[in-house]
């Protein structure tokens, strides 16, 4: 066995087989979860209700590797921003969102993103790697720890396309749903993709009730293509397709999200479109006047035009909402995240 085996990209099903294989019962794989999910130990010596000889092998086995906080940041509406380093020295930048209660974490599901979007920090930059199951279930972890608080709400927004990741994101995501591990109920955790529709079809087909968002961005297929590079390929007619399927099979509402960019998807055009592309589809949208972004040249329109595309959406019957933006001081907001801050 490869000694440099990282026990943290291991998924749930990964740690069973691991501790089948030093002859444990599959009890033992709550309590391992518990020490690496819940308590963020940093050496399986720690793990004292594990039997000696158990912790030895592990260690002899796996590594154990811990993120590091070498950044943070906090906003004046108490959105705190974090740059979190992984072992290899590789760091990605995660959030956390408190609310009338409720603690949301925005996560980052790779370091860096290649799908190149106009608009946002994260794409210009390009993919450095995808991260691994625990090093996104770390960062819920790490915002948890900060706060002093439990995580109700975990949404990976931040950094990566979360469909071009998909069997670590799965595992993070259970991870973050397990009583063992961070107790999130699997409703409060939210995937925002892009629009990969292999990963579409796929979460579409997964027991648990996790939430799907959708970046759409435009009904208009050459204006999306322009926004959106690197899921030209995918067709809207075949989006629409794979999304109603989902609804159906799932019996839940996808969110579809718009990012409102001043001459660009703000027309009356491309809100026709976005109404008849939406007509018939259980979706809401949630319109969010786009972030401006150092050097991509998107402008925010004013105010008017997402009250306009609110009004006419509701009298289409369209369920839709403003995004009220947090942590922008911090550059903390959608599509603000960078390798470094
Ligand atoms: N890659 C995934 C998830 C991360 S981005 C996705 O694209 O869906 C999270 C959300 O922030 C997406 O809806 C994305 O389109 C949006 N976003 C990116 N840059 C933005 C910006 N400058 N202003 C507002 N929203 C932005
Ligand atoms: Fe990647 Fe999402 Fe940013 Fe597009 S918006 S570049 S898919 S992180």
């Amino acid at each position: 066995m490869d000694k440099q085996t990282d026990i943290k990209r291991l998924s749930q099903a990964g740690l069973e087989d691991a501790m089948r294989d030093l002859e444990q019962p599959a009890w033992r794989v709550s309590s391992l979860v518990r020490w690496l999910y819940q308590r963020g130990v940093t050496s399986f010596a720690e793990m004292t209700d594990l039997p000696s000889a158990v912790r030895d092998a592990l260690t002899e086995r796996y590594t154990l590797s811990s993120p590091v906080v070498v950044g943070r940041q906090a906003s004046a509406d108490g959105t705190r921003k974090y740059l979190v380093r992984f072992a290899d020295g590789v760091t990605v930048e995660t959030v956390g969102l408190p609310s009338g209660g409720r603690l949301t974490v925005c996560f980052s599901t790779q370091a860096g993103c290649a799908m190149g979007c106009a608009f946002c920090a994260t794409g210009q930059g390009g993919l450095v790697r995808n991260l691994s199951c625990g090093e996104m279930a770390d960062q819920v972890a790490v915002v948890a720890k900060d706060f002093g608080e439990r995580v109700t709400n975990a949404v990976a927004m931040g950094q990566g396309e979360p469909f071009a990741n998909y069997d670590a994101v799965l595992a993070a995501l259970r991870f973050m749903n397990a009583k063992d591990g961070l107790g999130i109920g699997a409703r409060h955790i939210t995937v925002s993709t892009c629009g990969v529709l292999s990963g579409i079809r796929r979460f579409a087909k997964e027991p648990e009730q996790f939430t799907l968002a959708v970046s759409l961005h435009s009904a208009v297929q050459p204006t999306r293509d322009r926004l959106m590079p690197g899921v030209h390929g995918y067709r809207l007619r075949d989006l629409r397709d794979a999304l109603a399927d989902y609804a159906e099979s799932t019996g839940r509402r996808p969110t579809l999200e718009y990012a409102l960019v001043a001459g660009v998807n703000d027309s009356p055009k491309e809100l026709n479109a976005l109404v008849e592309w939406c007509t018939g589809l259980p979706c809401h949208v949630n319109l969010i006047p786009v972030n401006p972004v150092d050097g991509t040249g998107v402008e925010r329109p004013d105010d008017e035009a997402s009250l306009r595309f609110r009004h006419v959406l509701m009298r289409s019957g369209i369920e839709s909402s403003i995004r009220v933006e947090r942590g922008v001081d911090i550059d903390a907001a959608c599509g603000q995240l960078r390798q470094r801050s």
